[in-house]
């Protein structure tokens, strides 16, 4: 199995995040390989059409629409809410690059807010002083798996009549205020690339209760096509392939096991690390539950080279611990050079103390207790 000669292969160490594939999948793709179609002009083949439906399913919505990766859910979801050459989109400096290049993609401003130190997602404060009469969208991210704080910032959103969409690229299980993360907002976004808390090698999906924004979608999914040779406005190739569908349809029904599992390890994990008064680690509740994706600890107090110092230390006892974001999207040279970036000081914290812990599925208890106590040591 694929999952096992892995760890073995690499002599133990325990990766971030790694994809759990069965032999279920394996039977999706040799079927769908040998019987095709591989794909369909529009972008909506069988396979896909029932993966879309599933999905619409489990995020509570009217719709989803299947793309080939999160990047493009994202470019997509800010054109079909009208995001244009000269609006603003509010996004954070602290996320993965995608959130930001997609805005520039659809040829917008990016304006940078700061996030909420406890839980890292965009502060609903810091994007009110953001708010210009350009603004046209705001785009805060689930980080971590853990949703961004959605109804203030929805009410943002309608005092100054803006688009709310949401990078749920790590949100797969989580909640808020006890529905699917992205539920609350136009649109949400979703990544299935292989890190992700399913996966389809490559992949993407795009939720929403909107039927107008459903339809601009599946027109930008395909060439803005409504019928062969007839395009009714920009898009472009965002389709998702049959054999990636396929794969995506049986991740969808092991989600809630894995997210249990990754739930399960947290818990482990916490109640070692809890020892600890050196750490801040992460929470939720009842209503905002989160996915998992990542378990993310900040380093209270400390430096940048402390936290770095645990990393290396951390690798070289075999465990995967990882930073993300230690450069703030703003600070990055083309971002710099581009966009004047506000003041975002709880970013530039955020990205010197904290750092992510293996939870994955494929991590046993043994491990954790081993992840644990190997940190608990290191501190
Ligand atoms: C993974 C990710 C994306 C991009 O998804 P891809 O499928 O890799 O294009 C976007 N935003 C965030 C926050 C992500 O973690």
């Amino acid at each position: 199995m694929y999952v096992l000669s892995f760890l073995v292969v690499v002599n133990l160490v325990i990766p971030i995040n790694m994809p759990k594939i069965g032999e279920e999948e394996v039977q999706a793709v040799i079927e769908t390989i040998s019987k095709g179609p591989l794909t369909n002009a529009l972008g909506q083949g069988p396979k896909v059409l029932e993966f879309e439906k599933k999905y619409a399913k489990f995020a509570g919505v009217k719709h989803a629409v299947a793309v080939n990766n999160g990047t493009a859910a994202l470019n997509a979801a800010l054109l079909a809410v009208g995001v244009k050459q000269g609006d603003e989109v509010i996004v954070p400096s602290f996320t993965f690059i995608a959130t930001a290049e997609a805005v520039a993609f659809a040829g917008a401003k990016i304006v940078f807010a700061d996030i909420n130190p406890e839980t890292y997602t965009l502060s609903p404060e810091d994007v009110d002083k953001a708010v210009t009469n350009k603004t046209r969208a705001i785009l805060p991210v689930d980080l971590f798996g853990y949703s961004a704080d959605i109804k203030p910032l929805r009410e943002i959103a309608e005092k100054y009549g803006l688009a709310l969409l949401e990078d749920a690229a790590q949100a797969h299980g989580a909640t808020y205020q006890s529905k699917p993360a992205g539920f609350f907002s136009d649109a949400a976004c979703w990544s299935l690339y292989a890190s992700k808390n399913i996966t389809t090698g490559e992949g993407g999906v795009i939720t929403t209760n909107d039927d107008k924004i459903n339809e601009n979608l599946r027109l930008i999914r395909n060439h803005g096509e409504k019928e062969k040779y007839t395009s009714v406005l920009i898009g472009n190739n965002y389709r998702m392939p049959e054999i990636e569908a396929s794969i995506g349809i049986i991740q969808l029904s092991k989600l809630s096991s894995f997210v249990a599992k990754r739930r399960e390890n947290a818990q482990q994990l916490t109640s070692i690390l809890q020892r600890s008064k050196r750490l801040k680690l992460p929470t939720e509740t009842e209503a905002n539950q989160h996915s998992w994706y990542l378990y993310t600890v900040k380093l209270l107090d400390g430096t940048e080279n402390e936290r770095n110092f645990i990393l290396k230390e951390l690798k070289q006892k075999e465990i995967g611990a990882e930073a993300y974001y230690v450069n703030p999207i703003n600070t990055m040279e083309f971002y710099r050079n581009n966009y004047n970036s506000r003041k975002l000081p709880e970013t530039e914290k955020a990205a010197k103390q904290v750092f992510s812990l293996p939870i994955h599925p494929n991590v046993t208890n043994k491990q954790i207790e081993y992840i644990g106590k190997t940190l608990l040591a290191l501190l």
